[in-house]
């Protein structure tokens, strides 16, 4: 793995060809869908020329590949935005760029980003850095392997329910899903627009605290992105901090359960106190993400028809252009998304599943900031296992969806959540430990994170 530090004051032109070498060195990992070669080199010695500076001068990174980007198509992994390129980029990738930083390639995803594998990627899963029949998790995988095989220091990721988080925990590197609205959505595909978060990909806190300061700030072009609040914080001492008894059951796997327990320990070392907490409406967590989040995709997605965006496919009628562009360009996840979507807002089923399960999020907010009344910040697994086998969960939705019971909530309430890399398992698979917080806390969990690194 490599830090921010390896890269600054030294050429950005050499940074961008030892960051691409690494790339084509590494193919069976499949972590990236296309390399910027041309337009990275053209940055690079804008900012070997001194005409671009900043805190990132130089320093290359992947964009997760539903980030629109110039240098290289914006698929989202999937079939109908194949050789869609971008007329402009998204504003998190301008403010990287603003401050010299350098995007070498799109990485691979879970199509549209459903998912939490990158099995559903229309290019073939992406592996574990650390194991190769496993998966990187997802959706984004591909920013999570290719900062954890050491291709570039950082990455752009996106998170909804666990995009960032889980694939950071399963490749052994740092994840943050900001609070909501921490940084502008605008140039980056819709998933589920309340959900919807942009974070990266970090080898160390410092690295991650410094990439998210870059991005974060109010766009005029994303109505609910919030006036920059991130600022470098130190952190607090004698922090009181729950760790909470749901995620922490029989079911949780042993070895994830033995590193969290070991992560507390090192915390109470720093003169934190941590005392286990309960929310019992966690348990239905995962059924509120999975009524909100697909009905929020079905609307995002309703755009790709084959006329207004995306690949056309051949047909003789309107209705069947509609009907087979959309057949032809999503993935089997992005169908049953959108038809359960679409069911949860017809107007038999409206009340009965949207509007109950918005009313339960509100008190699963209320919950969460109950408990903040007393505590810091909050902690737990970021998933119930570490990296399954390729294959092991992809017959079987309802599996795939349990794997996200852990990060869905702060997604739902908005609250900013950061995945650090905890003890590896007895046998060598990366574990991490989610940190939660109140919603603009994000710096202050980082500090925190910092604070414990590399006390194991
Ligand atoms: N795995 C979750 C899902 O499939 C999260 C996806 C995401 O955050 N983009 O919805």
């Amino acid at each position: 793995m490599t830090t921010i530090d390896e890269y600054l004051g030294t050429s950005a032109v050499a940074n961008v060809k030892r960051a691409i070498q690494a790339a084509k060195d590494k193919p069976e990992y499949n972590a990236l869908l296309a390399l910027c070669e041309e337009r990275a080199l053209e940055q690079a010695s804008k900012v070997d020329s001194g005409e671009i500076k900043g805190r990132l001068a130089g320093v290359p990174f992947v964009a997760k590949d539903n980030f629109l980007t110039f240098g290289a198509p914006t698929t989202a992994a999937s079939h109908i935005l194949k050789d869609f390129n971008a007329p402009l980029q998204a504003t998190a990738i301008e403010k990287l760029e603003a401050e010299g930083a350098i995007c070498i390639g799109k990485a691979n995803l879970d199509a549209f980003a459903h998912g939490g594998s990158t099995e559903n990627s229309v290019f073939g899963p992406t592996l574990n850095a650390v194991d190769k029949d496993r998966v990187a998790g997802g959706s984004s995988g591909g920013s999570a392997v290719a900062t954890a095989l050491g291709i570039v220091p950082f990455a752009t990721g996106t998170d909804t329910g666990g995009s960032i988080r889980q694939p950071a925990s399963f490749n052994g590197v740092y994840g943050v899903k900001p609070t909501y609205g921490t940084v502008s959505r605008f140039g980056v595909v819709a998933m589920a627009s309340s959900t919807d978060t942009i974070g990266c990909f970090a080898t160390s806190a410092s690295d991650a605290q410094l990439v998210m300061d870059v991005m974060a700030g109010r766009d005029a072009r994303d109505m609910t992105s919030l006036p920059d609040f991130f600022e470098i914080a130190d952190v607090k001492s004698g922090q009181k901090i729950g760790i909470i008894k749901e995620f922490m059951t029989d079911d949780v796997d042993a070895g994830v359960k033995q590193s969290v327990i070991q992560y507390v320990d090192r915390l109470k070392s720093a003169g934190h106190t941590v005392e286990e907490v309960s929310l019992p409406i966690l348990k239905y967590a995962l059924a509120m993400y999975y009524v909100i989040v697909p009905a929020e995709i079905s609307s995002n997605l309703a755009r790709y028809d084959g006329v207004r965006y995306g690949k056309r496919a051949d047909a003789g009628t309107l209705s069947d252009l509609y009907g087979k562009s959309r057949n032809d360009g999503f993935v089997s996840e992005n169908k049953r998304r959108i038809m359960i979507g679409s069911y949860v807002l017809s107007s038999g089923y409206f009340d009965a599943y949207y509007m109950q399960a918005q009313k339960a999020r509100t008190l699963l907010i209320n919950a969460f900031n109950e408990l903040f009344n007393t505590y810091d910040v909050l902690l737990g697994p970021v998933s119930p296992t570490p990296a399954f086998k390729l294959g092991e969960n992809t017959s079987d939705p309802i599996k795939m969806y349990l794997a996200d019971m852990m990060t869905v909530a702060p997604s739902l309430t908005g609250m900013p959540a950061i995945s650090v890399p905890a003890r590896a398992t007895d046998e060598g698979l990366p574990v991490g430990v989610q940190l939660i917080g109140q919603r603009r806390h994000d710096a202050q969990l980082l500090a925190l994170a910092k604070s414990v690194e590399g006390a194991a």
